[in-house]
């Protein structure tokens, strides 16, 4: 185990979690060293000064001791920062939660990785926070990041055909889209809106550094939810629990899908 002393980073305070009487332990998603859990003391001791820089969903810049597998330590935190919208809004937060969630079992213990995707989950929650779709901006995240799971769909044209000239629908047993000609090869295909299908071709290419606004019809929504909890359950092999809250605010909020067997064309 090896001990880097004296490191500035950034980070954004995944969560954290009280240990023995004073102390807390603090997870954060640092920008150099992927998802680290510091210890931090005397935090519920009057006088902590430090308070602002490890509540859930602030961004800052840290200066400590990194380790490479064992608890980290800060000395020091400045421009604490918090994503004051996610803290404040419950759905706003179900879904930050969601992204980072999913963020770290997708990277795993590769910190390199987390490095690279650092830059894309912080853009996330800063348009999430900044008041963009925050469905939308989940859906980015996860279709972006099921290539980290080996799942690479394609999603360009018809895996058979490989034309682009007709509806297309999302077929798991063929690993990506097909068009009408040959939805007839896979009955279990997601029944998916073309508009559904033309939004995650978009989505799964976007670049969230250049998004500035996105409008999609509440059906599309569904439709995109829908489609993305079935291939993260079905291809991935993963369900985050903090997808079940969501699953639950889209039932609430938006009227409920036709049943899978249906041949849903229109939007
Ligand atoms: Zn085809």
């Amino acid at each position: 185990m090896a001990l880097f002393r004296g490191q500035t980073f950034t980070g954004i305070v995944v969560s954290r979690k009280n240990y023995k009487e004073r102390d807390m332990l603090v997870r954060i998603l640092t920008s150099s060293f992927g998802f680290k859990t510091f210890f931090v003391r005397g935090v519920r001791k009057r006088g902590f000064k430090w308070g602002a820089g490890i509540i859930p969903f602030t961004k800052a810049t840290y200066i400590g001791d990194i380790s490479t597998t064992g608890l980290s330590f800060i000395t020091n935190v400045s421009d604490a920062e918090q994503y004051q919208n996610i803290v404040e809004d419950i759905t706003l937060n179900a879904y930050a939660t969601y992204i980072l969630e999913l963020s770290r079992v997708a990277v795993g213990d590769d910190d390199q990785l987390a490095i690279k995707w650092y830059a894309t989950i912080e853009q996330a929650l800063f348009l999430i926070n900044q008041g963009l779709d925050p469905l939308i901006i989940t859906s980015v995240i996860e279709l972006q990041m099921l290539q980290l799971f080996g799942v690479q769909p394609e999603l360009k044209h018809c895996v058979i055909c490989q034309q682009n000239d007709r509806p297309m629908d999302f077929s798991e047993e063929y690993g990506g889209l097909l068009c009408q000609r040959h939805w007839q090869l896979d009955p279990n295909r997601l029944h998916l809106t073309p508009r559904t299908v033309l939004f995650m071709q978009r989505l799964a290419a976007v670049n969230l550094h250049k998004v500035s606004a996105i409008r999609v019809r509440p059906k599309t929504k569904a439709d995109l939810h829908h489609a993305l909890d079935q291939i993260y359950y079905d291809m991935v092999g993963i369900y985050i629990p903090a997808k079940r809250f969501l699953s639950k605010l889209m039932r609430t909020h938006i009227r409920p899908l036709a049943p899978r067997t249906k041949n849903n064309t229109t939007d």
